[in-house]
């Protein structure tokens, strides 16, 4: 055994490095074991989060949305000429942010004294890690607890094998160097979305194919329907849904599709470049050696209770590798709770108001139940709603898409579910996470001051709207 730990973190993802820093600012010896290489061939920190997924994908949301809007500052008397994109200089700038906040948590590590251990790790023993480096080398360590974080994977699909040249993964989709003509989205969810409009901003014509019939289905029913319309109807996106990829075929040139549509009828489309996005899998076939007695689920997700512990003492599993939403927020709370229960800590956490966000333009916000979720489990409620084209700061930005949906319990007026569609619904929906952690009414929220102008107050607004007491809102009377 080359070293003991206390805690061994496998996988250095948002819900891994997070729990090995906080165990390290909880004095305990810490080592964390990554395999990832960077797009240098280095040995990088931070998981899908920060080198293939959140990060990068907002960098060429940012970037190919500023030149989107660009064209749009006419409105705001700015005449600007020859607008024009330069995709290998938006390219650098997404991966010189990647550097930085990589760069970051390895400063973090070093600052908090966790140990990297560079190389794929597996779980021998209950208590005992082994680390494979890139050479075949193996090491074994002691720990006396585990943390599982090894994350997950993009879903194959055998009719689009994936070869990131023509047909890509999420990951080959942040690597395009030009603008594809033509792209194929396999898959629109929220990754699909937020791919497919950013190089719909650039100039390719996006279709999106999904096979289920109803878009965006875990949404509240009213913004899926809104914003499924702002999507087609202004912002171009070919969304079609019932569409089964049955085959494709990557040629020199381009790459042809074949679906089954709606009407069932077999479709072959030619596109430059496809990217599948149907979903993501646990990774934890690897990380689990022999029967050592961690269960896992059907779909391969490490069981887990609501503290993050597994079927064995001492091994704990946290973030997309576990059930729950594979959101890096959530990944990162579970790494703190499963830190501060090791150190003997009495953390919990509320599983109930995890916001979730789609980084379309308009954003797509959520937290707590939706209407539909409240009227199958027939829980009686009020709903409030405002729209941005209602609020001055919204129409200062000439930004006026899409409302504010506040639903309360018709009994106590706490909050249930709020539900946003607009510019800087990411933001504005924390502000509802936090009112109903802390047990908020619509009334609570409704008497509080809102900054003018600005942006939540079509929150504030929302909330006296569910007693019809909205102030700048037509239609509903003043009780
Ligand atoms: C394109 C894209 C955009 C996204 N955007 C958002 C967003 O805006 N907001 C959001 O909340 N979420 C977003 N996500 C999801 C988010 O990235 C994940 O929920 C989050 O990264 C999960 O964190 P994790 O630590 O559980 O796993 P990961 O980030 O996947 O990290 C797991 C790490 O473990 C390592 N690993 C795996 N097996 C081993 C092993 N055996 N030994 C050593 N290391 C191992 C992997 O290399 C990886 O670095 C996005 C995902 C994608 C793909």
């Amino acid at each position: 055994m080359s070293e003991t730990f206390d805690v061994v973190v496998i996988g250095a993802g948002p819900a891994g490095y997070v729990a090995a820093i906080r165990a390290a600012q909880l004095g305990m010896k810490v080592a964390c074991v990554e395999n990832m290489l960077g797009k240098n061939g280095k040995p990088t920190l931070g998981g899908t989060c920060l080198n293939v997924g959140c990060i990068p994908s907002k960098a060429l949301l940012d970037s190919s949305y500023l030149f989107h809007q660009a064209h749009t500052l006419q409105v705001h008397g700015v005449s600007v000429k020859d607008i024009s994109v330069d995709i290998p200089a938006m390219m650098a700038r997404k991966d010189k942010i990647v550097n930085q906040l990589t760069g970051g948590i390895h400063q973090l590590f070093k600052a908090n004294g966790v140990t990297h251990l560079v190389g794929k790790g597996r779980l021998l023993a209950q208590h005992q890690v082994e680390v494979t480096d890139e050479t075949g080398n193996l090491q074994r360590y002691g720990a006396r607890h585990v943390i599982i974080a090894t994350g997950s994977s993009p879903i194959t699909l055998s009719v689009a094998p994936v070869d990131q040249q023509r047909i890509v993964d999420s990951t080959g989709a942040l690597e395009f160097l030009e603008v594809p003509k033509r792209l194929c989205v396999i898959g629109a969810g929220v990754i699909g979305l937020e791919l497919g409009s950013v190089w719909a901003r650039l100039g390719s014509q996006v279709v999106l194919l999904e096979a289920l019939e109803k878009f965006l289905p875990t949404l509240d029913g009213q913004i899926s329907k809104e914003a499924f319309k702002l999507f087609t109807k202004q912002q171009g996106l070919d969304i079609r849904l019932n569409c089964r990829v049955t085959a494709t075929q990557s040629r020199q040139g381009d790459v042809t599709v074949d679906y089954i549509d709606g009407e069932g009828r077999t479709v072959t489309e030619v596109f430059d470049k496809v990217i599948v996005c149907v979903g993501r899998r646990p990774n934890s076939q690897d990380v689990l050696v022999g029967d050592i007695g961690i269960a896992t689920d059907e779909r391969g997700f490490i069981r887990v209770d609501d503290y993050c512990t597994t079927s064995v003492p001492g091994v704990y599993a946290v973030g997309d590798v576990v059930r729950g939403p594979m959101l890096a927020h959530k990944a990162m709370e579970e790494g703190v709770m499963v830190a501060e229960r090791i150190a003997g800590q009495a953390t919990a956490m509320n599983y109930r108001y995890i916001p979730a966000v789609i980084y379309t333009h308009p954003e797509i916000a959520g937290v707590g139940k939706t209407e539909e979720q409240l009227a199958s489990e027939n829980i009686e409620y009020n709903v409030g709603m405002f729209p941005f084209v209602a609020n001055g700061r919204a129409l200062a930005a000439n930004d006026t898409a899409g409302w504010v949906k506040i639903i309360a319990d018709k009994s106590s007026d706490c909050i249930l579910g709020a539900h946003i569609i607009g510019s800087s619904a990411a933001d504005l929906v924390q502000q509802m996470a936090i009112a109903m952690e802390f047990g908020a009414t619509a009334e609570d929220i409704g008497m509080m001051v809102f900054s003018h102008p600005a942006l939540s107050e079509a929150v504030h607004e929302a909330a006296l709207d569910v007693h019809g007491h909205a102030v700048h809102k037509v239609g509903r009377k003043r009780k």
